[in-house]
């Protein structure tokens, strides 16, 4: 049976990464921070389409913590054969009233977060010779955005580091591939205003993340083996 790690699965695009996932036959290991009842709910409804579900609690920003509590979970239920990367925050404001404290929360979650979970997991990988890896970067990574500095440059590191460890495991039959959203509606974009951003959307409206999920899942299948190192834009015409 195919497993997934799905990180920040407890809500958002997370949750409806892993609940695509599994409907396309992984068993999911959901990683979620603070809210343990939302990941038992997607953990339940995981179950519910007949696939084994696991959560675990892992700040991914603490980096020495996550890569011991990802080393475990592979040593307990083997090497996924598709790791996604989705955890973020933001901390938005400008850039010359941002606190070290706000730049370093997003950089070491967003950033920090793909280093700790994905090196225990690459290794393993590196010795079963095969291995999806696909990182949730952004808009903002893709072309910068005032505002979010610190989220930009989390997220553009984010996309250069999946190109260049797409270079270093393509010989391992492993790919690594972004897929970059726009706007979407989950809690993070909740409080912007809607409809200032809207109207700058080709498409008129603010993506789902179904959306997202269906790009991840296309990555993870076997269709897409010879896609590595590229960024997919999920974003209604917003950045072309
Ligand atoms: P969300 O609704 O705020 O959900 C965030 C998820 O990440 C939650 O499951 C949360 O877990 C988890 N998380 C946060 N900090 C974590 C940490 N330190 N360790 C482990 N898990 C952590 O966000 P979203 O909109 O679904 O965003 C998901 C990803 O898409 C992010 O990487 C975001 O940057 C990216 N993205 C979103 C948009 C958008 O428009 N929404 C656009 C572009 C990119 P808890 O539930 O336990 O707190």
């Amino acid at each position: 049976m195919a497993l997934a790690i799905v990180t920040g699965a407890s809500r958002g695009i997370g949750k409806a990464i892993a609940l695509d996932l599994a409907r396309h036959g992984y068993d999911i290991i959901l990683i979620f921070n603070a809210r343990a009842d939302a990941a038992n709910e997607v953990a339940e409804a995981i179950r519910a389409l007949g696939r084994v579900a696991h959560i675990a609690q892992v700040d991914v920003g603490k980096l020495g913590e996550a890569d011991a509590t990802v080393t475990e979970l592979v040593k307990t239920h083997g090497c996924p054969d598709a790791l996604v990367n989705n955890a973020g925050i933001t901390r938005d404001g400008l850039f010359a009233m941002m606190s070290q404290d706000s730049w370093d929360a997003v950089v070491q979650t967003n950033l920090g977060g793909f280093f700790a979970v994905t090196r225990p997991i690459v290794r393993q990988m590196i010795r079963k010779r095969s291995g999806r890896i696909v990182n949730i970067a952004s808009i903002s990574g893709e072309r910068g955005n005032g505002g979010q500095v610190n989220y930009s440059a989390s997220k553009a590191g984010l996309i250069g580091a999946t190109k260049a460890l797409a270079l270093e495991v393509a010989s391992r039959g492993i790919t690594v591939n972004a897929v970059s959203p726009g706007f979407i509606t989950t809690d993070m974009t909740a409080d912007l205003a809607v409809d200032k951003v809207v109207p700058l959307i080709p498409m008129g409206r603010a993506g789902t993340p179904e959306e997202v999920a269906a790009a991840v899942t296309f990555l993870c299948s076997p269709a897409a083996s010879y896609i590595t190192g590229q960024v997919i834009s999920v974003n209604g015409g917003l950045l072309t």
